[in-house]
């Protein structure tokens, strides 16, 4: 019998899990991308315990793990007066997870080592090079026309999913709106080999907050291994890119926040705009939408690619019910209920509650708003429902409940 084929729209890294796990639940599987190879400028890092799960179901956590660093603790920090505010630790979530810890590993390993696993199925045709123009859609099948090596070229499935990123092709095709906002402000990401645990007693995953420029720090494990710290800032709002990309701002603003004897060694620098939107659709009829594709968010908190990760897991588990017979069509509208929902209702109001916290100028508020970070921190009771929270753990409960 004829497989029911799926074609994948981006080979970032929601595009391979939703690749890989269609070759798993025996789809054939179309994997389309507009560039040469998987984008591996630095990105996501911060992978939670809720997708660890999701992960090891692909059968990838072992090198997950191996080729990341594993984050038991994180700290948030009142920037101004150099005071460790809190510190949570996810072993709380010991009987809650297999996976009580984050793993920081960089997403183009995740998408290089889903790659390489579904090179191993024969139906999965994996097309680089290959940009998608239109989609075009009946009752009985979606094709995607694209631009490849030998010029233009059709490809036709029975389901398509677009995850082709914040700028999706696919979602503007559908006329889908992005609704949302941009933050006024652009967000700077140094890297450096420099070891800020020399510096100061921080972990893996640090939250600096300060009214006048807060920071996050984190340490991954570079493709060398050998570790490599990034810091994130907020560029000032009339702050032209020049000026902030230029070695002495950079240079200014690391020392600014981490004094030390000698400059740093940076290896990277990037200035990126930051929104917060959601598709007001996740699918329309044979066509769905995961990833950022569907919806994009600050990075503070590291929730992005994770619930992009949760999409492409919850749509092929949808799509393979609905298949195989064990349900009618209804299920595929429940996706996005069901992601549309807990990503509005979770990772924006996460992220945008976490950039403020950091941010808060109001003396008052902002006190508070620390005094009840330190003090959840010392309640065993409310740090673990804070870990709960955010480690992703809570929101894939609550989203089965959604019928
Ligand atoms: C600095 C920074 C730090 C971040 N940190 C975290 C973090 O710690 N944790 C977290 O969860 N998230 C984080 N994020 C967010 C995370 O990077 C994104 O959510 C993630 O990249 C989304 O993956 P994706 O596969 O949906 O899209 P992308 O990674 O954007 O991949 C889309 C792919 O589609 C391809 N494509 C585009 N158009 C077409 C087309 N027409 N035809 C074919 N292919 C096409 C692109 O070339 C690309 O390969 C961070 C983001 C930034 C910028």
């Amino acid at each position: 019998m004829k497989k029911i084929r799926i074609i994948v729209v981006g080979a970032g890294p929601v595009g391979v899990v939703a690749a890989l796990a269609c070759a798993q639940n025996d789809f054939a599987v179309t994997l389309l991308e507009a560039e040469a190879k998987v984008d591996d400028s630095p990105r996501a890092a911060t992978t939670h315990p809720a997708t660890l799960e999701m992960i090891d179901r692909l059968g990838l956590i072992e090198p997950f793990i191996a080729q990341g660093l594993v984050a038991r603790y994180f700290h948030f920090w009142d920037r101004p007066t150099r005071t460790r505010l809190a510190e949570f630790d996810h072993d709380l979530l010991r009987n809650e997870t297999k996976f009580p810890f984050v793993v920081q590993t960089e997403q183009h390993k995740l998408a290089n080592m889903g790659l390489a696993r579904l090179r191993g199925y024969a139906e999965a045709d994996i097309r680089f090079n290959t940009r998608v123009i239109s989609v075009r859609q009946d009752e009985t099948a979606v094709s995607a026309t694209a631009e490849g090596p030998n010029g233009l070229e059709e490809f036709r499935g029975d389901y398509l999913i677009g995850a082709d990123g914040g700028r999706s092709t696919i979602r503007k095709a559908l006329d889908i709106d992005f609704e949302g906002y941009t933050w006024p402000e652009q967000f700077l990401i140094f890297t450096v080999t420099d070891d800020f645990q020399q510096l100061l007693p921080c972990c893996y995953r640090n939250y600096f907050a300060d009214p006048q420029e807060w920071v996050n720090l984190f340490k991954v494990a570079g493709d060398d291994g050998k570790g490599r710290w990034r810091a994130c800032f907020p560029a000032q709002v009339d702050e032209s890119d020049d000026h902030a990309l230029s070695d002495e701002t950079i240079h200014g603003r690391l020392q600014g926040a981490f004094p030390k004897t000698g400059s740093y060694n940076l290896v990277h620098r990037n200035l990126y705009k930051t929104h917060q939107r959601v598709a007001a659709k996740f699918r329309l009829g044979r066509v769905f939408l995961a990833g950022d594709a569907a919806h994009v968010n600050n990075p503070i908190g590291g929730l992005g690619l994770n619930c992009g990760i949760h999409d492409a897991i919850e749509l092929v588990d949808t799509l393979h019910q609905v298949v195989t017979g064990r349900a009618n069509d209804s299920p595929l509208d429940r996706y996005e209920r069901r992601r549309r929902t807990m990503n509005i209702q979770f990772v924006q109001e996460a992220t945008i509650a976490n950039k403020r916290r950091l941010e808060e100028s109001d003396p008052k508020v902002r006190r508070a708003n620390l005094d009840e970070l330190r003090a959840r921190s010392e309640d065993p009771v409310r740090h673990k429902e804070f870990l709960m929270r955010s480690s992703l753990i809570e929101s894939v409960r609550k989203a089965e409940f959604i019928a």
